[in-house]
Parts: structure tokens; sequence; C-alpha cells
């Protein structure tokens, strides 16, 4: 592949297909015609990159997103015959020609559509055919057009471009007052006298000059006038509009708002800071709905495992391990340790009290971090079913036991003193317990789970933290598949008809690909690998918020504090809700689809996590997502508050030490 092909192609994937493109026709076209040549000599280099670049006579060649755009919204067939008004380059005409029969373009400066004639016609693109003069009135002599492309912004929708469309016909126009930003339309003509118009997101054109068009001066030409013409919505009325409020946590609307999502086999959850009381209760209340109205028996967070299983044991009425059990000890602890998290698993307790195991609801962490208490957990069930192997265990784990308690600093001792041996141990005592799953699982298949699972997380944590010490997408990939496996072992033990709920960030939850994590970095995460296995069966919901207060540490390891949350950025998808004054909602993507298409264009979303540094947000919290392409659906709240962490007055009289967090 050349060089060139080679940028083409990265092109269409990363400024294309990630960005919500999907018509293969339209990829394909775009993988195929040599845009280095439509631009200007010197210019080839920035040929593929993500931008209008600039041609004679003062024009630009589109940005290949747009152009993209348009050919798609067009819905170009093979026997069709097309018009574009604003030839320049050519290249869009060439686009159009690999997915028409005809096309026709017209362009006002006379030395633009020489040039673009020669181009086209060197390239072998015979179907195109290249005319002067002013593409407001059209083209009667070759009308009428199966779909009409506009590739400049006029004031208004041209009279003669909607009478020049074929029944069934579509005209695709930027129209705007200003030459700053327009609305991209597309018109459908539906009879002699009825057309369809639709928006599809806020662009930048140059100006369309002509008779229904803007005059050379800037100012509106004579006969563009056209009374009653359309009231084009603004993002943050469409915003407004197709948000669906929130009733309160309590009231069982709320959940009810959730019910189109429980066909999906795992429903998962987001949180845009691991502080936020609103994005707990909310998930709380989505979470009960779903387990006592659609079947759902599986709460999956991101906590580590050996530490949700003692809340698992709480709520499913089973025996503690003792005193020593004290889950959530570690930094960041108010991230479970809540008064949020604690009433819903008092629900949970409530909910599956007298129920048999098999229609209780279980609570699982699919994290790996707290290494020490699983190898602990391991050791704790080899010893009750087989003290022999419990031994063998404990010989295998000596290897970790100067980790244990600082892991971190587990990957620089492997590099300089070749420990590489501890991972054949974890990995041979995983596979030990596995394959004895039929001896040891049947009495007790909850427990071999979770013996099961910590062997596997302490084989994952060994991986993690020597790959960590190299830092880059490596370490995060392991965690995020780790946690998608683990979600995966859960259901599988459930059996086919178990469904899940997880609560995670929504840096796990919403779909990489989509953000700067996948686009970029990489990474990918919890959400895409879930789309990947239960295509429309996964349903992913991320949360957001404009201001508030949030819990949350200065560094790691830090106290925990009570911080002021900045109000969102003019850039980011945050203000759109906020200017759109949504107080608390749902917006749900697929129900509106000129919305979703006018979201689709990446920009800013915040994230954060157990650290907050106002201070340095943008950096720090920041990223460029495509929300309706990274969630099903977002919840808003418009203020948010900081959880509440447990203390020693949540301490119930009557119920264990360890209740339920190890006080
Ligand atoms: N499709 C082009 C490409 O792929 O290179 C980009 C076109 S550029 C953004 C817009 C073009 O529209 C300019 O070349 C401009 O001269 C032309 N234009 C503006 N008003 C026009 C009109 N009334 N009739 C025909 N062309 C017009």
């Amino acid at each position: 592949m050349t060089e060139f092909a080679h940028l083409r192609h990265g092109m269409v994937d990363v400024q294309l297909a990630r960005r919500g493109i999907r018509d293969r026709r339209v990829l394909n076209a775009m993988k195929q015609i040599p845009r280095e040549r439509f631009v200007e000599p010197g210019f080839e280099e920035f040929a593929y990159e993500d931008g209008a670049l600039p041609i004679a006579n003062g024009q630009t060649i589109s940005q290949p997103y747009i152009v993209a755009l348009m050919t798609e919204a067009a819905e170009l067939k093979p026997p069709d015959k097309v018009l574009e008004v604003g030839t320049g380059s050519g290249y869009a005409a060439a686009v159009a020609s690999r997915l028409a029969k005809t096309v026709h373009t017209i362009e006002r400066h006379e030395d633009l559509a020489r040039i673009a004639a020669g181009r086209l016609a060197a390239l072998g693109y015979d179907n195109c055919i290249v005319h002067t003069g002013d593409g407001t009135r059209g083209l009667p002599e070759a009308a009428p057009f199966d779909a009409i492309l506009v590739a400049a912004g006029g004031p208004v929708v041209p009279d003669a471009l909607k009478r020049q469309l074929s029944i069934g016909g579509r005209l695709l126009i930027p129209v705007g007052d200003s030459e700053q930003e327009q609305s991209l339309l597309r018109i459908t003509r539906l009879s002699d006298t009825e057309y369809d118009e639709e928006t599809f997101g806020a662009v930048r054109f140059v100006p369309l000059i002509g008779e229904q068009g803007w005059a050379e001066d800037g100012t509106r030409s004579a006969s563009n006038h056209v009374p009653g013409r359309t009231h084009f919505r603004s993002l943050t009325e469409m915003m407004g509009a197709a948000v669906e409020p929130l009733p309160s946590f309590c009231d069982p609307d709320f959940g009810a708002l959730f019910d189109r999502f429980a066909q999906s086999r795992v429903v998962l959850l987001g949180e845009a800071s691991h502080g936020t009381s609103e994005f707990y209760q909310a998930r709380a209340a989505i979470t009960r709905h779903l387990i006592e109205n659609h079947g759902f028996t599986t709460v999956a967070v991101e906590a580590d495992w050996p530490d949700a299983a003692a809340i698992d044991r709480y709520v499913r009425h089973r025996r503690s391990r003792g005193p020593d059990e004290k889950p959530f000890e570690r930094f960041p602890t108010w991230m479970w340790r809540n008064t949020d998290v604690a009433a819903f698993v008092e629900w949970m307790r409530e909910h599956n009290n007298g129920k048999p195991a098999g229609k209780q609801a279980a609570w699982f962490g699919l994290d790996i971090y707290n290494m020490r208490s699983s190898i602990a957990a391991v050791l704790f069930y080899l010893d009750s079913v087989d003290p022999e192997a419990a031994a063998v265990a404990r010989e295998r784990y000596g290897c970790l036991t100067p980790w244990q308690r600082e892991p971190s600093t587990y990957g620089r001792a492997v590099l300089t003193k070749g420990y590489r041996k501890c991972e054949a141990e974890v990995i041979r005592q995983c596979q030990d317990i596995l394959g004895k799953q039929l001896d040891y699982a049947a009495s007790d298949p909850d427990s071999f789970l979770d013996a099961a699972q910590n062997a596997r997380l302490v084989a994952s944590a060994e991986r993690y933290y020597r790959i960590m010490y190299y830092g880059g997408a490596e370490s995060w990939n392991l965690r995020d598949t780790h946690m998608f496996e683990t979600l995966g072992h859960i259901l599988d033990a459930q059996g086919p008809r178990s469904k899940a709920v997880v609560w995670a960030h929504n840096s796990h939850i919403g779909d990489a690909r989509f953000t700067e994590m996948g686009a970029v970095r990489e990474e990918l995460n919890i959400g895409q690998l879930c789309r990947e296995k239960f295509a429309d069966a996964a349903c992913l919901i991320g949360f957001g918020t404009h201001t508030g207060t949030v819990a949350a540490a200065s560094d790691w390891d830090g106290k925990m504090e009570v911080m002021q949350v900045r109000p969102s950025r003019p850039d980011s998808y945050e203000r759109q809700f906020h200017d759109a004054g949504v107080v608390r909602g749902l917006l749900e993507f697929r129900r509106d689809e000129s919305l979703r298409r006018r979201l689709l264009e990446p920009r800013l979303e915040r994230f954060i996590g157990v650290i907050y540094r106002p201070n340095t947000e943008l950096q720090s919290h920041y990223a460029e997502a495509s929300m309706p392409q990274q969630f099903d659906a977002f919840l808003w709240f418009d203020e948010t508050n900081a959880v509440a962490p447990l203390g020693p007055e949540h301490r119930r009289a009557g119920l264990p030490d360890t209740y339920p967090f190890g006080l």
C-alpha cells in the first residue's frame, strides 16, 4: 500500500467510521479516491487531515467528514442522477460519481470549473459533467435529479432546487442566517407540492453566491426572500424537547422510564465521577426496578472482587468470613463505603430475604486491585475443601508475598530481580482450581465461583502490576478485559437467561472507540467489549452533571474532600444539557435521529475519577468523545452533591461489626 493509500484508509477509519458514517459504499468510495490529487500543489501532505483546505479563488475543498456525511445522507443509488452545486476541486463530485450513474456539477468560478473538469477527466471519472454558472438556479436542462448536494451555505433553500428534485429526491443544503454557521438540511420531495425536512447538525461552509443565495457583498440577493421560511430549531431547543424529565428517585415512575432497556442482557450504568450522590441514587433506583420487574439478578460493580464478595454474603444472607473480614478499607473508601451504597445494600438484603438462592439478587466486584485479599480468599477456601492443595497454593503465592502490601512496586522488581517465575506459579494455581471444578463445586457452587474468580484475579493482577510499570494502554486494557471476562464468568455461572446490571465509571461504560481513549490511545473498555459480544442486547447509559459538589481527593491516597465542581465548559456536551435548561432528565439518542446527528461531531466531555483537580480541569478531566455513539442514553443532573461517607454514626445496633463495610 502506498503512503497516501495508508493515510487514506486511516482517514476513513478514524475520521469517518468512528464518527458514525456507516454506509459501506461511501466508506469504500472514499478509500479509493486520491484526495491528494484534488488539493493545491504543495498541500498533498495535508490531504488526509481532518479539515477543509484552501483552493484557488479563495474557496475550499471540504472536510472529508462533511463530504461523507452529506453523501451518506443523500442515499445515492447506482441508477441515480445527481446535481452538485459548488464543484470546487471536484473531489465531492468524484465521490458521488462512484455511487451514482451520472453527476452534474456546477461551479460559479470558471477557472475552478475548468481545472476540476480536467482533473476528473484525467482520473477517469467519466460520468462527471462539469458546468459553469449559478447553481442556485439549478440545471433545468438536466432536471429532475434524484439527489442535489449543495456545497456552499445559503440564507434560504433555493426554490429552483426544490422544484428540480424528482419525487422521492433528496436535497442536502447548508442553510443559515450567518456565514459563520449553518444547519445542514435534508429536504425530501414527497409529492408535487410536499416536502419533508430534517436537520443534520451545525456546519460551516463558504457562502452560496447567486440569484437565490447571498449577493457578492454578503447581503441577501434581491430575489431570495421566500415568505414563510422554515424556522430552524437550535440545538438547545432540540435538546430541551428531546430530554425526558426524571421523577424523584423513590417514585415508581422513575424506574419505569427504564423499562425500554429491560430486554437487554446487560445494562451498564455509568457515572461521571466516583463521588456524586445522585449518580449512585439513580443507579440504585434503576437497578431496583430491573431486579423487581425484569428478572435481573446480578449487580456487578467496579469494586474489588473479594471486597464485594463480603457485601454479597451480607445481601444473600450467607455466612460472613468472620471479624477479619473488613472490605473496602483501601483508598478510595468513599467510593463504596457511602450512605447511598449502604441503603442499596440494605434494600438488596431485604429483597432477598426468604427467597430461594436461585431467585436472590447477587452483588459482585469486577476489579482487580485487591490481590492480597484474593490470595487470602483462595487459601481460606482451599483450607476448607482441600488442605493439601492449600499447602501447594501457599507455596506458589509465596512468590508474591513481598509485594502484597505494595503491589505497584512489583513491576520494577520483576525487571531488576527476575521475579518472572511468579507468573507461571499463579497461572498454574488458577488452572489447578479450575481443573477441580467438578470436585469442588458440587456441594457449594457459589463458594467455588468465588474461589475460582479470586484465583483468576491473582493471575490477572500479577500481570497487571507487572505491565503497569511500563504505563500505556496495555495495563488499562488488561484491567478492562479482566472486568469484562469476570462479568462473563458471572453470567455463565448463573445460566443462559441471566441478566446483569453493571455499575462503573463512564470511562469503563461508554464505548471507548468513540472517545479519545480508543481513537488516540488504543484503549478499550467494558462498554466496547459488551457491545462487541452482546450487540443490541447491551445497553450503555452514561451520567453527567454541570456543577455542584463532589467527594474526591487531590492526590492518590489523599484525604477525601468535598470539592466544588466547576461549571461545565462552553465547548462541552455538558454545557449543551445545561443551556437547554434540563434540570434532571434522560436523553435516549435513538429517539431523535436529527438530534443524534447534530451531537455526533466530537465535543469535550468531563471525566472525574477519585481525584479532582479543578485548577487543571481541562487537561486533567476533559476528553473528546462522540456521545451519541459512546452511549445509548445519557442521564443528566444539572446540579449534584457529594456522597456522604459512612462514619461511626452509621453503625447499627445488633448488627455485626462488619456491617456492611467492616466499620
Ligand atoms: N465540493 C467541493 C470540493 O469537493 O472541493 C467544495 C466546494 S467549496 C466548499 C464551495 C464551492 O461552491 C466554491 O468553489 C464556490 O465557488 C462554489 N459556489 C458558491 N456559490 C455558488 C453558486 N451559486 N453556484 C455554483 N457554485 C457556487
